[in-house]
């Protein structure tokens, strides 16, 4: 089902760049740029992610000004994710790219990591501000696209 909140008014950053060149889609997310405060958690996202079907897709999940969460309550509603990315999506959402992450996030990623299947644990990529760049290029992310994320 797509995102009731979207198709009145695009409120959710998820936002399609260029595909790469074997066509696998790429998909911008900063929650922190949405217009509903959406800056605690990735779940407002989950109804996007069909969106993507059926073509295999990156996600690159700007956590830049995301807020510190309480990690105890967030534990269950992230793991519905994961548990959706590992199965729903397993075959067809071949990256996920952190970038900026906040000491939540990387805290909050050694907390589930346990629950990651070993495909996942390849997929995951946490990426540390002075490497985006490399990183992403090296993945065959567009100059354009990288531009545009940095700015
Ligand atoms: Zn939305």
């Amino acid at each position: 089902m797509p995102c009731k909140l979207c198709t009145i008014d695009k409120v959710h950053s998820f936002d399609f760049m260029d595909p790469l060149e074997d066509g696998t889609l790429v998909i911008y997310t900063a929650p922190s740029k949405s217009k509903e405060d959406t800056s605690r958690s990735v779940l407002h996202y989950i109804d996007h992610f069909e969106d993507t079907k059926p073509n295999k897709w990156f996600w690159i999940l700007d956590c830049k000004d995301m807020k510190s969460m309480n990690l105890l309550t967030k534990y269950n509603i992230d793991l519905s994710i994961v548990n959706l990315i590992q199965t729903t999506y397993a075959d067809t959402l071949l990256k996920i790219y952190i970038i900026n992450p906040t000491w939540a996030i990387r805290l909050l990623i050694n907390f589930i990591m346990p629950f990651f299947s070993s495909t996942l644990h390849r997929r995951l990529v946490c990426i540390e501000e002075i490497d985006t760049i490399s990183i992403l290029k090296a993945a065959g992310i567009s100059d354009k696209t990288i531009t545009k994320i940095l700015e």
